[in-house]
């Protein structure tokens, strides 16, 4: 697994007994979320209890990955030499009206706009990692 050659993997997340599902999720290509069965509301990062209304009620549910971009910034100096620069963090608001911190890829710069149609994809890290990164919704030509 290691040589010399091999690029420094960046840092990646250490699953807990309570985020576990969320990560499972992406291993297998699922953007899962919690839900209050009590407030309805969207809970992320996972937590204990609602963020909303406090209740315990918290299910697991799977989202549609589709989202908009709400927030950006261009990293060009990275706080570890492993990020290739320049990327893009960003905050990507949700179909279903939840906010998620993840990168922007497979766009360039220029192209980024408030409010633009983004989809989540995973790239495998490691067997127990695959991160959930954002890419423009490339629409297909309508057959219609
Ligand atoms: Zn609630």
């Amino acid at each position: 697994m290691s040589g010399l050659n091999e690029r420094i993997q960046i840092p990646l997340p250490r699953p807990t007994e309570l985020s576990a599902p969320h990560w499972q999720g992406c291993r297998e290509g699922v953007l899962r979320v919690q839900r209050c069965q009590d407030c309805d509301e969207y809970v992320f990062v996972p937590q204990p209890i609602c963020t909303s209304c406090q209740s315990e009620a918290l299910d697991w549910v799977k989202a549609s990955g589709r989202a908009t971009l709400y927030s950006y910034t261009v990293v060009h100096r990275p706080q570890q030499p492993s990020f290739d620069v320049p990327y893009i963090p960003i905050i990507a608001l949700m179909e279903e009206g939840w906010h998620m911190l993840s990168n922007l890829k497979e766009s360039t710069i220029d192209e980024i706009q408030i409010g633009m149609s983004l989809e989540v994809f995973f790239e495998v890290m490691s067997a127990e990692i695959s991160l959930p990164y954002f890419r423009p919704t490339r629409l297909l030509p309508s057959s219609s």
